[in-house]
């Protein structure tokens, strides 16, 4: 851990998962530490600063577990960290709806380092169930610091800052050694029922019954939900449901703000290229500036920022809610038909955004084993990289361009129906990696369901703008210039008549074709590598003969185009197929190489999805082709 400056002190944010220990860091720090209502969404540890008095404070946000025996990467790591970590202080956060389960951690910690602090934090929850907690009573049984917080408010926020200055301010002798834990698993339980039914004034669910420490933390509306949304009969058709609504809701909200986006930007295009030549400045450089770099940019932007500024605040609210570990709930028993995890339905919603950010989230996984599957199978979910190619193919080629209600509720079950695709997919590879290269059997896990929250919707929208939406339009962007550069220089350079562009997708067109592509889509996605945004820009630009992006008004002008390339609905199949399964792009495959630790998983990994897409590819396009349909 590096200090700045020794008067600096490192604090470290232990606690169950899912009790708020993000929320506290966030609020304390400034920062935007994700956050969800799920368990294992933080694997790795998120460091921040703050000033207290006059000090500064490094805090660092452990996983949550809910020991620290190191059983898994997660103890290990929380443990690690509390013991050799440098840590002046420990803050052990609690939920104080069901302290007792959470007290079993607050004393492993309290005998490994002296200078703990309770936080008891979801006080505003416990005050709805009608729970109290004594905290000067649970401070005099601990005999630690004990603050009461409801840090999505900052409640008592402040008060935590002193209690960590005081204790820091006595910081006593540190273990520097693996300290072995004192007590047995039972003496600890024993305690935290004891002072659990002293402090907990009005908890039906601890101590009294004993039945703290399981699902209880649950109240009759959380069962009574879970009944549907998990049930047998009904969990999966309101899950697809659900999926269709969001996708609904983006495909037709996306439409007009992206129409206006275009003109806005191509616009703004114009008057810049009428500057360059007022500046006299040379034709060529003006046309690579305007035509190649600043059109795929805009292209790029008006094309996902929409979809994704109303994709991301939908998908955030569902998992504020709590419902992403009721989609692993459903998917359990099919993941563990395919000899895989319950959680690999986790990773697969994180792959939502971005495949690279799934890969990392499959720490949660604890089986090596079953964690190489998650990673390599990550990529059947598809990104937000890919999301513009396929509603853009969808809507030109599937659905009317009458642009109404019907075309855009069309549009999300074609697109619901890829992403089932996905997950079937998913589940195919991951019994077949089970059963070769990868074998093994299904591991047990606890999946725990937290009590649904209301979601906070005007953080979910500031938060999942300003932290996911531009985070990721800001990486495409950043692909997007130097591409456009390549592409419009590939494009213009020519080798006797026809452009370098042409020459490369000429050559690799036969073997495109027999997959119903073309040479010019293989080689899309081919130059696409660094990000799956560019991809459609690519195309067009190789179908203009000028190599740039003309001003195209409609998706009518638009597939006009394709067609008059070549395109029919068989193209359009095999394209959607193939964008669904192929290579992960750059950053997901440095990921990967970063997580497996070498190159022989992420060889696996791209090998694995392109030639799953390549077969699927083959046998439509020959499927159709015997059957006479083109
Ligand atoms: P972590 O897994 O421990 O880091 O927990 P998070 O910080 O991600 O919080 C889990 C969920 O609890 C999120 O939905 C938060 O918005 C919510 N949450 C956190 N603190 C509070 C609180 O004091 N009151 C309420 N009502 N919700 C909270």
């Amino acid at each position: 851990m590096i200090k700045l400056n020794d008067s600096e002190r490192i604090i470290a944010l232990a606690g169950n998962p899912n009790v708020g220990k993000s929320t506290v860091f966030n609020y304390l720090t400034g920062m935007k530490q994700h956050t969800g209502n799920w368990a294992g969404k933080t694997v790795v540890n998120a460091r921040g600063r703050y000033c207290f008095n006059n000090r500064d404070y490094i805090l660092v946000d452990l996983p949550g577990t809910y020991s620290i025996t190191a059983h898994s990467a997660e103890e290990e790591v929380a443990r690690d960290f509390i013991l050799n970590g440098g840590a002046d202080a420990t803050i052990v956060v609690c939920d104080a709806t069901c302290l007792e389960r959470n007290l079993n951690l607050v004393m492993q910690i309290m005998e490994i380092t002296p200078n703990a602090i309770v936080c008891a934090n979801l006080l505003d929850e416990a005050e709805k169930k009608s729970i109290t907690i004594d905290i000067q009573a649970l401070e005099k049984e601990l005999g630690i610091p004990v603050v009461g917080t409801s840090a999505r408010s900052g409640k008592g926020l402040t008060e935590l800052m002193k209690r960590v200055e005081e204790v820091c301010a006595g910081t006593g002798a540190r273990l520097t050694e693996t300290a072995p834990l004192l007590n047995t698993s039972e003496i600890r339980w024993k305690n935290a029922e004891r002072i659990a039914s002293k402090v907990c004034i009005g908890c039906k669910t601890c101590s009294g019954c004993g039945k703290c420490g399981t699902s209880s933390v649950l109240n009759k509306r959380d069962r009574k939900l879970d009944k549907i949304l998990t049930s047998r009969l009904t969990g999966i058709p309101i899950m697809l449901a659900l999926l269709c609504i969001v996708f609904w809701i983006t495909v037709t909200g996306a439409q007009y703000p992206s129409d206006l986006l275009f003109k806005v930007l191509f616009w703004v295009g114009d008057r810049l290229a009428a500057l360059l030549h007022w500046f006299n400045v040379p034709e060529w450089f003006n046309e690579l500036i305007i035509m190649g770099v600043y059109r795929v940019l805009a292209w790029v932007v008006a094309v996902m920022l929409p979809p994704m500024a109303i994709f991301f605040p939908l998908f955030t609210l569902l998992e504020d809610f709590g419902y992403l570990p009721r989609v692993a709930f459903n998917l359990d028993h099919h993941f563990k038909k395919a000899k895989a995890c319950g959680k690999q339905a986790l990773t697969m919603c994180m792959g939502f955004g971005c495949n690279a950010a799934g890969v990392t989230g499959c720490r949660i996984i604890d089986s090596p084993r079953e964690r190489l599957i998650a990673i390599i199978t990550n990529n059947f979910v598809i990104c937000n990289g890919r999301f513009p190619t396929l509603i853009a193919i969808i809507s030109m080629f599937f659905v009317g361009m009458a642009g109404g209600v019907f075309d855009t509720l069309l549009s999300a079950l074609i697109l619901t129906g890829v992403i089932i695709l996905g997950v079937i997919l998913t589940f195919l590879i991951s019994r077949l990696l089970s059963e070769t290269i990868l074998k093994g059997e299904p591991s047990s896990f606890t999946l725990e369901l937290p009590p649904y929250r209301t979601p906070q919707i005007g953080r979910v929208i500031v938060r999942s703008v300003f932290d996911r939406t531009l985070f990721v339009l800001g990486r495409a962007v950043a692909v997007a210039v130097p591409a456009g550069l390549v592409i419009w220089l590939l494009a213009n350079i020519k080798a006797g008549d026809i452009s370098l562009l042409n020459h490369c997708s000429s050559f690799i067109d036969p073997f495109a074709r027999i997959f119903g592509l073309d040479g010019v889509i293989l080689l899309a996605f081919i130059l696409g590598f660094p990000a799956n945004e560019i991809v459609f820009p690519i195309i067009i630009m190789s179908y203009m003969s000028a190599g740039s992006i003309l001003e195209i008004e409609s998706l009518t002008e638009l597939r006009a185009l394709l067609t008059n390339n070549g395109w029919t609905w068989v193209t359009a199949v095999s394209t959607m197929m193939f964008c669904l399964c192929h290579w992960p792009c750059s950053t997901a495959c440095l990921t990967i190489k970063k997580e497996t630790g070498g190159v022989k998983w992420v060889g696996v990994s791209m090998l694995v999805p392109t030639v799953t897409g390549l077969i699927i590819c083959f046998i439509f396009t020959t499927a159709v082709r015997l059957s006479g349909l083109i």
